[in-house]
């Protein structure tokens, strides 16, 4: 690190991260390249036995340097890269990638939890962590219990000596809803203050709808954040995958569970997120959001909308704690770019939605019926029918996921541009 690096913005430094890595002979070359090696040369069979011996081994009280690098699945230079860059973006000592957010979030749980152990989760999930907790953690004899964090007094009679985590995502998939970390820290706090190390309370906060750009969980005493790259933090949807950010503690299970499941980020998906995605999620964001904004005010006026939730907006419920933990790195409110909105929908049959939706899907050029987020492109997509299918329809409808529920992920487009074609589709409802 040259003397003055940490001392620059965020927004520069995402551009810059670690500017001189001793991962890559980096001197004369501006961008760095993809590698593209499954194995490595050793020299010796000494160096090869301390690679070895080293891998998952930091000595106590020691920060990692650039390791011996063996084989990709292990550590390799481009993965590594991004992951000191994304422990900058974060404010962690350390980051791991995936091959997906999915696989960071699981890798990040069966490390946090063995047999007999449990974690409190919020109630609504991301899809696939929803089935995650439901099918396949419970197989493993991990215990899961969902429940309203939102309530504070619920999070702390769900805690058990048993528990290890809490766990959620905020703002929360679909509908935007925030968990005040903050709280949830505290709480994790008082659980811990007799529990051994191993037998702590972690807080895992999954940052994927924010992203550190918004919003950085570990300056509010979360633990550990989880992300999919696949969003914001890629930017431009070439590439899936998924990180694990936090203390020093954690690098150790984490990257040995990594390399025995197998599930490690491919240097080919790393590079294009260590070099166009990182690099510009500052300015993509700042251009989402004015736009998300200006989209979820349009909504909100329109007569055929029913109810516009953007953490931006006056109206929206919890506007103060929106404006409490959803701020940039210089302390701008950074609502995000994802909006969620309600058409009337008297028949509550999702009827009107899947109209406007359709007209879209057929008829925009500028709007994209699709999942994912974060992207150069805006999307839209229907939640109750498509991403939160894994939530049984009468608990969807009990936790307010309806089927008039529409979610838009706004891209760099012209703003008329993007209104004039919701414009058009709501006219067709
Ligand atoms: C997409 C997403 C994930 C999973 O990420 P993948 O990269 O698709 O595996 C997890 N959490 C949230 C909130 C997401 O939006």
């Amino acid at each position: 690190m040259s003397p003055n690096e940490s001392s620059h913005s965020i927004r520069t430094r995402l551009i810059h991260g670690e500017n001189v890595s001793q991962r890559w002979e980096y001197n004369h070359l501006v961008v760095p390249p993809i590698t593209s090696s499954a194995t490595y040369r050793l020299d010796s069979v000494a160096r090869g036995a301390q690679g070895f011996h080293e891998f998952a081994h930091t000595p106590e009280g020691e920060t990692r340097q650039v390791p011996i690098y063996i084989y990709d699945r292990l550590d390799e230079p481009t993965r590594g890269m991004l992951e000191d860059n994304l422990a900058i973006a974060e404010g962690g000592d350390m980051a791991l990638c995936f091959a997906s957010g999915m696989a960071a979030i699981s890798a990040c749980l069966c490390t946090l939890c063995t047999a007999g152990d449990r974690i409190v989760a919020h109630k609504v999930l991301y899809g696939c962590t929803y089935s995650l907790m439901r099918n396949w953690l419970p197989r493993q004899r991990v215990g899961v219990d969902l429940v309203d964090l939102t309530n504070v007094e619920h999070v702390r009679q769900a805690i058990t000596p048993q528990t290890r985590a809490i766990y959620f995502e905020t703002p929360i998939n679909p509908q935007m809803t925030i968990i005040d970390i903050e709280e949830m820290a505290k709480i994790a706090a008082e659980a811990n203050v007799n529990r051994p190390e191993h037998e702590k309370v972690r807080v895992v906060v999954d940052n994927t709808f924010a992203s550190p750009y918004c919003q950085r969980p570990l300056s509010f005493g979360a633990d550990i954040v989880c992300c999919s790259l696949t969003k914001s933090i890629g930017g431009f949807g070439t590439d899936i995958g998924g990180a694990v950010i936090g203390p020093h503690w954690l690098h150790d299970p984490l990257i040995l569970y990594r390399k025995d499941f197998g599930g490690s980020l491919s240097p080919r998906s790393a590079w294009p997120t260590l070099v166009y995605g990182l690099p510009s999620l500052a300015t993509r964001m700042v251009n989402y959001q004015s736009t998300a904004m200006r989209v979820a005010k349009f909504l909100e006026d329109h007569p055929k909308v029913e109810r516009v939730l953007y953490p931006g907006l006056e109206s929206f419920p919890q506007y103060q704690l929106a404006r409490k933990q959803m701020r940039d790195a210089r302390g701008d409110f950074a609502p995000g770019c994802m909006v969620y909105f309600d058409v009337k929908d008297p028949e509550q049959a999702g009827k009107p939605a899947a109209r406007l939706i359709d007209w879209i899907a057929q008829n925009s050029y500028c709007i994209t019926l699709a999942v994912s987020l974060g992207q150069i492109k805006t999307l839209i997509e229907c939640p109750y029918n498509m991403t939160h299918t894994a939530i049984p329809d009468d608990e969807k409808r009990a936790l307010g996921v309806l089927p008039g529920g529409c979610r838009i992920s706004c891209g760099l487009e012209d703003r008329d541009d993007l209104i004039r074609d919701l414009e058009a589709g709501l006219a067709q409802v």
